[in-house]
């Protein structure tokens, strides 16, 4: 099991700013911009790679409100990044699908 599925599971406390009966949205622990927060389903879907067709309602669903989010922490307006690193190469470090809600400051572009 992942360290984010205990999370969905309260096993490891978070700081938790959304919830629903199918995502959960919560504080980066070691965050990168003044703002970084994680979105995750809590279907258990190891990343963007393992997407399925059936998957598009759920997917729909966290990208509006991955916009919501940003929306309420007062980042949208000024801009944000969305960001799911997916497997190795892309740096994944969790095998949970996850978005990284950053913002709060300039990013740089290219990303490393
Ligand atoms: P990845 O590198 O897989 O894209 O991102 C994983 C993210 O999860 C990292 O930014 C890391 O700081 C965060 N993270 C890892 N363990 C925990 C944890 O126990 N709690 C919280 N809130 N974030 C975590």
């Amino acid at each position: 099991m992942t360290i984010f599925a205990k999370i969905i599971r309260r096993e490891i406390k978070a700081e938790i700013i959304y919830e629903d009966d199918l995502c959960l949205a919560f504080k980066d622990v070691h965050p990168q911009a003044p703002t970084h927060v994680l979105l995750i389903p809590k279907k258990e879907i190891a990343s963007l790679a393992e997407l399925q067709s059936s998957d598009a309602a759920l997917m729909g669903h966290l990208m509006v409100k991955a916009s919501e989010i940003a929306k309420n922490l007062g980042i949208a307006e000024e801009g944000y990044r969305l960001v799911a690193n997916t497997r190795a190469f892309g740096g994944q470090t969790v095998n949970h699908l996850h978005f990284h809600i950053l913002g709060g400051r300039p990013l740089s572009w290219p990303p490393g």
